[in-house]
């Protein structure tokens, strides 16, 4: 292997940091072998921190509404083929009493911007949740609210945020999104979710259409600046029924270099190996925990709509991706040498 740039990869490891060039050049000069030695040394530096523990989260879908018009994403508002849905309170409880009773100590409550979930609905379903299982973590993943709506959720007992960002160049962020959407105003939401105290969440896709490597070192470069406690990172895949129906969807390898890299640049990370990276390679999963992940989030929204709720064509929902294939997945994550932990798995503090 060439040495600069096992150097540059032994620098990024020891300081959790690089100039932009220096991540270009990381990216502009990976190769199959090189790749490796970043996914290894990823591995050690998570396995400082989170030893073998592999966390799983309880996903349920609450709603597939959606008031945008994202051009990747399957459940945009203009897609009329999706069939709608949206979970009541007592839906989303039996979801988690089913969770619990397979082990699972964090519930993930995602859906589209979807208006019937009001502060007060939401409040009462978080508080809900808190009182019956006091001793598992809410996750939210609702979208863009006011910071009045993020304060509330919170003090309702919600412990986690997931937003991604998508990518940080705002001209990439225009040609995936339409303009009532900004870039400017997700940096804020995302602001407001820190100050506020959740752990929380940005990411995004690889490969996405019009995603230039200098996108790619902006996220880097953004996420090192907002140090969230989580990251979701996964390959871009096209759904039939948008706009980028045609484009070409984002490779296993490249979003294993951005997790790895990820893992490197914010050792504490909460970091999934997403369903996407499952649903581009079966072997996706494992290679991502292999890469510096340390987080799986299965399936656990009722089976009636899970069909419903595809962001992109050919999402995995069965087998490990399920929460039902919870011995699965064990297994899975045995056979490379990690195990699957029945534990909230908060982020840890240095
Ligand atoms: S990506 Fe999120 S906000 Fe955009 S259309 Fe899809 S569900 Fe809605």
């Amino acid at each position: 292997m060439e040495k600069n740039w096992k150097m540059l990869a032994d620098k990024l490891a020891k300081n959790h940091n690089l100039e932009a060039e220096e991540l270009l050049w990381l990216y502009l000069n990976r190769n199959k072998e090189r790749n490796q030695y970043l996914y290894e040394t990823a591995r050690k530096v998570r396995e400082e921190i989170y030893g073998k523990e592999i966390y799983i989260r309880g996903l349920i879908e609450i709603s597939n509404y959606c008031r945008n018009d994202c051009y990747y994403c399957g459940i945009r508002r203009s897609n009329q083929k999706v069939r709608r849905y949206r979970l009541s309170e007592s839906q989303i409880l039996d979801c988690c009493r089913k969770g619990y009773a397979l082990g699972f100590y964090t519930f993930v409550l995602q859906g589209g911007e979807d208006g019937y979930y009001t502060d007060e609905r939401l409040a009462k379903i978080i508080s809900s949740i808190k009182r019956e299982f006091p001793d598992c973590a809410v996750t939210l993943s609702l979208g863009e609210r006011s910071r009045e709506s993020y304060q509330r959720l919170y003090d309702a007992g919600a412990d986690r945020y997931l937003l991604r960002h998508e990518t940080a160049d705002c001209r990439h962020y225009r040609k995936l999104h339409p303009k009532e959407l900004s870039l400017e105003h997700r940096m804020q939401c995302l602001e407001e979710l820190k100050e506020i105290g959740y752990q929380t969440g940005a990411g995004f896709m690889v490969g996405s259409p019009g995603q230039t490597p200098e996108c790619l070192i902006k996220d880097f470069c953004y996420l090192k600046k907002l140090a969230p406690e989580m990251v979701g990172i996964g390959p871009f895949l096209s759904h039939k029924d948008t706009p980028f129906r045609d484009c070409e969807n984002g490779t296993l390898e490249d979003t294993l270099f951005c997790l790895a890299v990820v893992r490197l640049l914010l050792p504490q990370v909460l970091l999934p190996a997403t369903t996407a990276l499952g649903t581009v390679d079966p072997t996706g999963r494992k290679k991502g925990i292999l890469a510096g992940a340390n987080v799986v989030m299965p399936n656990l929204s009722p089976q009636s709509v899970r069909e419903d709720y595809l962001l992109y064509d050919h999402k995995a929902s069965t087998g490990v991706e399920s929460a039902e294939g919870l011995k699965e997945l064990e297994k899975e994550m045995e056979s490379v040498g990690f195990q699957v932990v029945k534990a909230r798995g908060d982020w840890k503090q240095k």
